[in-house]
């Protein structure tokens, strides 16, 4: 568009012809004059369509709201007795000269210019892309990515690299249940969608990458809530030569730098760390809000905490032992002994971190097992035998033989950390398209039913 203006802008051009481009927020007419706020990505501003414009009237007067226009006018100072306090641009309007109508709106099915959080759900996602426009959905999208930017520049000027791991892959034993691609390459196959890059990661740290970082899709088939959905993005980190006290201080130094600098205090630094027995004791959970009453009205504030010493393992229904967080960790080093001889196992803590912050878990992670013997050590506990070890970890132990460097890493989860930032209470508030309670999409229909065609070549028969 020939020397379009943003509207956060316009102040630098008092006196000037420009022009805009954006929605129609909302329309005043009033008689003689229209009055018509003009909507950007950067921002709103005033237009005017003085009487002596007879055409620009006649074309101001058929707007409505959510038109999309381009606007050639002139930028004038506003009287200071109608500057609106705290309005963006409210020293400045627009003396409209032309009207170009990019194109027509219908009536939308809810308001947008109010919080659109109590409109019913359904109607809210089917439309999510009007939803959008809305000044709240417009920060909390814009945050996340704000947040997503800086943890990547901090992560850069660290020496990470940043790498993807497949999407299709091997169901890992992470704890929740899978998300099943069909293969029609191999009829009867089934990939499945991961639930986090626990195993690539700990492969980039075998293959010599050293500080490895990802904005990672997470997918678990879990029950949804509402902070936590099928699908979920984490900042997944990896590093080489670590023990816990390296990961827990990077991170700690990242989540200061990145919200700190977008405008947050933290409640107490460094982050207080408590054990998990003392958690459990003081608070009855593994996460917590240290927030006083007072604190927790001011949006800005930031308890973090970190949580250590959990339990390796616990018992399941059936009275075998499974892994409380991570198969892939570490025992704190005075424990890997009674791991290795298989004794103590209610009493075998794990190096897990937990990041919680303000009531939520922001983030976890461990030191792993880089060497075989410890990983196999605690899949012998979980009472897998020597050929089940073999087909599910087999690849890992066979890596680890090659000159694992030792690491840990840890994850953070972008959703959570975003409702702490924005004090958003669901998730959906944060994400650009997410599923409904029901589990289907945003504005388009999945899950849905597969052809009759896609099914034989996939091989699948359904069972009615
Ligand atoms: N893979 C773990 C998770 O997604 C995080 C980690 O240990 O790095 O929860």
């Amino acid at each position: 568009m020939k020397n379009r203006v943003y509207i956060k802008d316009l102040k630098d051009h008092v006196g000037k012809e420009i022009t805009i481009a954006g929605w129609v927020d909302v329309r005043r007419d009033q008689g003689k004059m229209v009055f018509f706020d003009m909507r950007d990505v950067t921002g709103k501003v005033q237009c005017v369509a003085l009487p002596s414009r007879a055409d620009v009237i006649e074309k101001g007067k058929e707007i409505r709201p959510e038109w999309v226009l381009e606007i050639t006018g002139i930028v004038n100072k506003r009287p200071e007795k109608n500057i609106k306090a705290g309005v963006l641009n409210g020293e400045v309007e627009m003396e409209v000269i032309g009207i170009e109508i990019l194109n027509k709106a219908e009536t939308l099915p809810f308001d947008i210019t109010t919080d659109t959080s109590v409109i019913n759900e359904d109607t809210r996602l089917k439309y999510r892309y009007l939803d959008l426009r809305s000044d709240r959905m417009q920060k909390n999208i814009r945050m996340r990515s704000e947040f997503v930017k800086r943890v990547r520049e901090f992560l850069f000027s660290k020496m990470f690299t940043e790498i993807e791991t497949p999407l299709l892959t091997e169901s890992t034993p992470e704890g929740s249940r899978d998300f099943v691609v069909p293969s029609r390459i191999n009829p009867g196959n089934f990939y499945a969608l991961p639930q986090s890059p626990q195993q690539y990661k700990q492969l980039l740290m075998v293959g010599g990458m050293e500080k490895y970082f990802q904005i990672a899709r997470a997918l678990r088939d879990e029950d949804l809530r509402a902070d936590r959905g099928f699908e979920h993005t984490q900042v997944d980190v990896e590093m080489s030569f670590v023990e816990m006290e390296d990961v827990m201080n990077l991170i700690e130094e990242m989540m200061t730098t990145v919200v700190e600098s977008m405008g947050f205090k933290i409640k107490q630094k460094p982050f207080p760390r408590i054990t998990y027995k003392e958690s459990m004791s003081k608070y009855g959970a593994d996460k917590f809000d240290m927030r006083t009453e007072e604190e927790k009205k001011d949006k800005n504030i930031l308890a973090y905490a970190w949580v250590v010493n959990f339990p390796f393992f616990e018992k399941t229904d059936e009275g075998k032992w499974t892994f409380t967080h991570n198969p892939f960790s570490m025992p704190i080093p005075e424990h890997i002994d009674w791991l290795m001889k298989g004794e103590n196992i209610e009493n075998i803590l794990t190096t897990q971190y937990d990041l919680v912050c303000n009531g939520y878990e922001s983030g976890g992670g461990s030191i792993r097992a880089h060497k075989p013997e410890i990983l196999e050590a605690t899949y012998k506990v979980m009472g897998y035998s020597q050929e089940e070890i073999k087909d599910r970890i087999g690849h890992m132990l066979e890596a680890f033989k090659y000159g694992a460097p030792s690491h840990g890493g840890i994850a953070l989860g972008v959703e959570r950390n975003l409702m702490n930032l924005t004090g958003e209470s669901y998730l959906r508030e944060v994400v650009a398209f997410p599923m409904t309670r029901g589990g289907k999409t945003a504005v388009m229909n999945a899950p849905k039913s597969l052809e009759e065609k896609q099914l034989k070549e996939l091989g699948i028969k359904l069972v009615k």
